[in-house]
């Protein structure tokens, strides 16, 4: 022994893994808090902060079920919430949903990255939106696969862009992921634009990862359609929980359905089954919800409709920020965010993680780059419009000023 610092440096798999919605931005606005700002935090979808609370039916029912989630359930999970989750699929036309399909997961997290792992060796691709919920793009390269970005274009409602999509296909790529209701841009895909995903798939034999957490914050009258329901003959990795749609984040309670022809995939789904048993069972309180959730009447639908406060907070939001000159963005359908457009030859912006950084200091606003998003071009932010209208108003108000005086340095 020497006496000098053996050093630990981190594993060589999270080279190029990247999660900036909690990066280094965020770093800096809680260093600011330290120092006591009060920081308008655009940032992160976590509903309970900002006065969405869970409906009590929820709460009381963890409550009764606390003293018999106490042990580890089986480790898909339990049978009451597994077959709420069955259920929940019927009703959205999700084909082929068996008890033993359903796997619950501290969040969808979880089981996003479990997805990922049970599948790809090296070289493996999978196709991922551009932008993306950064999640997918990371676990996929954790696992030691590629991300191959297909671009969603803003043009078109930020709908895929089915050429693009087509044109990435290649023989090492193994599945697509769609993420509608999408996280950042709020779209909500029609059933044309899912049918022609499907028609790829179906061609070149890829599996399908649906991610569709957001699938009961859906406004204007609009339906979501299930990607499963038009894959009967392919197998669909379905996503879903409750941590938006009935604001219990904290909860870890999210959920994963193998749905549609699985016959190609045993192998696959033992890997799976593997996987959720190393990791014991996902938190069972947070399972002991699920019934209760899923069924009857859906106090999310009150927040959506006109005089709600998801629906009104959007439709205020999306004004203002149009408002401001060198902004332009698209009205989101679905979820809470939006992701506009900043003019970056008006503003000479390079680095958008610069532009945050700049916004933060100024006007104590924190919100994530787009580039965060594995989007393309460091043109666009997002908001996370869940604060109250008079916290998004002072917030608009700022950025506003921030906008007409800001020349990127
Ligand atoms: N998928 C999308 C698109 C998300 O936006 C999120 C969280 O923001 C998740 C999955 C993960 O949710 P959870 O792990 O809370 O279930």
């Amino acid at each position: 022994m020497d006496g000098s610092t053996r050093t630990f440096t981190k594993s060589s798999k999270l080279d190029n893994v990247c999660y900036d919605i909690r990066g280094p931005v965020m770093d800096e606005a809680q260093r600011m808090e330290a120092l006591g700002s009060k920081i308008t935090k655009l940032n992160i979808g976590n509903p309970a902060p900002f006065g969405f609370a869970a409906p009590d039916e929820i709460v009381l029912d963890l409550i009764y079920n606390l003293r018999n989630s106490e042990g580890y359930s089986d480790s898909r999970g339990l049978f009451s919430a597994r077959k709420a989750i069955m259920q929940y699929c019927q009703l959205k036309n999700i084909p082929n949903v068996g008890i033993d399909d359903i796997f619950t997961g501290n969040g969808a997290s979880e089981l996003i990255t479990m997805s990922m792992q049970g599948l790809l060796d090296k070289g493996d691709e999978i196709l991922v939106p551009s932008p993306d919920y950064p999640l997918w793009t990371a676990a996929i390269t954790l696992a030691g696969g590629t991300a191959v970005h297909y671009l969603c274009d803003e043009q078109s409602d930020w709908y895929p862009d089915i050429e693009d999509m087509r044109g990435k296909v290649t023989p090492n790529t193994k599945g697509i992921v769609v993420i509608n209701p999408n996280n950042p841009t709020g779209a909500l895909y029609p059933r044309e634009i899912l049918e022609q995903i499907v028609g790829i798939a179906r061609e070149h034999r890829l599996l399908l990862f649906a991610d569709e957490i957001y699938d009961r914050l859906v406004m204007d009258g609009e339906k979501h359609v299930a990607l499963a329901s038009l894959a009967p003959d392919l197998m669909t990795v379905c996503f879903n929980g409750l941590s938006k749609s009935h604001r219990v984040a904290g909860y870890r309670c999210g959920w994963m359905c193998l749905a549609g022809d699985k016959r190609g995939a045993k192998d696959y789904i033992d890997g799976l089954n593997l996987l959720a048993k190393m990791r014991l069972c996902s938190n069972v309180p947070g399972q002991s919800i699920v019934q209760t959730a899923l069924g009857g009447y859906q106090s999310a639908d009150e927040l959506l409709k006109p005089g709600g406060r998801i629906y009104e907070q959007r439709e205020y939001i999306y004004s203002a920020l149009n408002d401001i000159p060198g902004i332009s963005v698209v009205k989101p359908k679905a979820a809470f965010y939006i992701f506009p457009k900043m003019d970056i030859e008006k503003f000479h912006i390079r680095s958008d993680t610069q532009f945050a950084l700049d916004l933060l200091k100024k006007t104590k606003i924190l919100i994530t780059a787009g580039t965060g998003f594995n989007w393309v071009a460091p043109d666009h932010f997002r908001i996370v419009y869940l604060p109250d209208l008079e916290t998004l108003h002072d917030a608009m108000a700022s950025m506003k000023s921030f906008f007409a005086g800001y020349v990127q340095k």
